[in-house]
């Protein structure tokens, strides 16, 4: 069994995309590696703006980052605006800020006009402080956030009661522009919008080798070969082959259990506003609802490993020590995913080559940033213009340690959640 078959997302998904292999040799303007959100809505704009786009993905549309994630759909990074700043710049760093900010209309007015059925709730999100450490947290990125315009609230102790039904929490951060989707549901929609205005998908078609001779990109699967003007690669923390463009990212793990459809008593007393949350914990939670009524936990840590026990026996103190209301429930589904995080949590675009860019690192926040980076990106390769890219591209991108580091996370996660879940959450 795969560590994704056990997800709720592939239980629940209401989109498919007709895909097979690739099977024969093809020309294009754009050829896309990669079907998650970055991949698919680059072959959505370049098929909408009329060039010839093929996207080849290793094995099924959103078997990255993309079918597994949370659903946040968020307006920004993980950082503060006054930190993108600081790495980029004034200029740049305003300039991704602003983009980003209108993120989620780009990813909602998406569904909207392809009618994607990915149940799109735009209730907004709920930053929750832990801790009085994450109530100064959440106190700093509030103004930040409003000197930067965004519309942002700080809710008192007994708002954020009201708001995510738990007494948890010392204050939390409403953001009415974010919300929350089905997140295979939306990659997949975009998949299969991107065919209907005429890209061609392939799925199970890994490509193992990229050249560049003569002018032309030659992409090579076990059985096929397409040839291409340009190339763009957005394989994330999903990587497989092409040693020579491997992005460098320190992974670290998330993982996520879902209840049974909750009572419709019960489903009143939890988030009754419809948002989605997180806390400022270090080994942070996530808790949101999906459209049936199930509430949906999650916390990182790798599933995947002898220790996960730890996880699993930790997220159900945790989902207790929220919601006391929910003890008896069962936690059925549980699934993991790999985030590709950079050191400083911004997402980088690198040159492999002649008119050829690659994507990665978006630090668990890849949603709004993946829609708006696989546009501007296939805008920007068709263009042959780099201006119209959303961030420059950095000439390259090295992570020093990132085997330890991910170690760190995870040993981190697992001891953290091992030893709350023996002495409390
Ligand atoms: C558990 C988890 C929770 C998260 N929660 C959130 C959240 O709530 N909100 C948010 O905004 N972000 C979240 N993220 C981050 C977000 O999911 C990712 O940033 C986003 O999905 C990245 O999209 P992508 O298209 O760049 O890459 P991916 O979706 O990872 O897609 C990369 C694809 O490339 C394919 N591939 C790899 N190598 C090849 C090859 N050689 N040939 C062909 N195909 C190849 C892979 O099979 C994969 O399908 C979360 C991530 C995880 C893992």
């Amino acid at each position: 069994m795969s560590d994704h078959d056990q997800s709720l997302w592939r239980k629940t998904c209401q989109e498919h995309v007709e895909s097979t292999s690739l099977s024969a040799d093809l020309t294009v303007d754009l050829a896309v590696i990669g079907g998650g959100y970055t991949g698919c809505a680059a072959a959505l704009t370049a098929a909408r703006a009329g060039a010839s786009v093929c996207l080849l993905e290793a094995q099924e549309i959103g078997h990255g980052g993309s079918g597994r994630n949370v659903g946040l759909v968020n307006a920004g990074l993980w950082l503060p605006p006054e930190d993108i700043r600081g790495y980029l710049g004034a200029n740049a760093g305003d300039r991704l800020i602003d983009l980003l900010a209108a993120a989620p209309s780009a990813v909602f007015d998406l569904i909207n006009q392809h009618g994607i059925a990915c149940d799109p709730v735009r209730k907004g999100t709920l930053h929750c402080a832990h801790s009085t450490a994450g109530s100064r947290n959440l106190q700093t990125r509030y103004a930040q956030l409003t000197a930067s315009g965004a519309p942002v609230k700080l809710l008192s102790a007994e708002q954020a009661r009201q708001r995510t039904g738990s007494a948890a929490f010392h204050e939390a951060l409403f953001d009415p522009r974010a919300g929350t989707i089905q997140p295979l549901a939306y990659v997949r929609g975009l998949a299969r919008c991107a065919t209907e205005v005429g890209a061609q998908v392939f799925t199970n078609s890994p490509v193992q080798s990229l050249k560049h001779t003569a002018g032309v990109w030659e992409l090579k699967t076990s059985s096929g070969t397409i040839r291409a003007k340009s190339v763009m690669q957005a394989t994330n923390a999903y990587h497989q082959h092409l040693q020579a463009s491997a992005p460098a990212y320190v992974p670290v793990y998330y993982f996520q259990y879902s209840t049974g459809p909750l009572s419709d008593n019960l489903r009143a007393s939890l988030l009754p506003g419809g948002e989605g949350a997180w806390d400022t914990g270090l080994i942070m939670t996530s808790f949101r609802m999906d459209s049936q009524g199930r509430l949906i936990i999650g916390a990182m840590g790798d599933l995947g490993h002898v220790g996960s026990g730890a996880h699993s026996a930790w997220i159900r103190r945790k989902m207790t020590a929220l919601y006391p209301q929910l003890a008896d429930q069962a936690l059925v589904e549980g699934w993991h995913g790999r985030i590709a995080m950079t050191s400083d949590h911004l997402p980088k675009i690198t040159r492999i080559g002649p008119n050829a860019l690659s994507v990665h690192g978006f630090s668990g926040r890849g949603i709004g940033p993946g829609t708006v980076f696989g546009r501007m990106m296939a805008e920007s390769l068709l263009a042959n213009d780099p201006a119209l890219l959303p961030v420059p591209i950095v000439s390259s991108h090295r992570e020093s340690w990132a085997g330890l580091r991910r170690a760190y996370f995870e040993t981190g996660a697992a001891l953290t959640h091992l030893i709350k879940a023996r002495f409390g959450p």
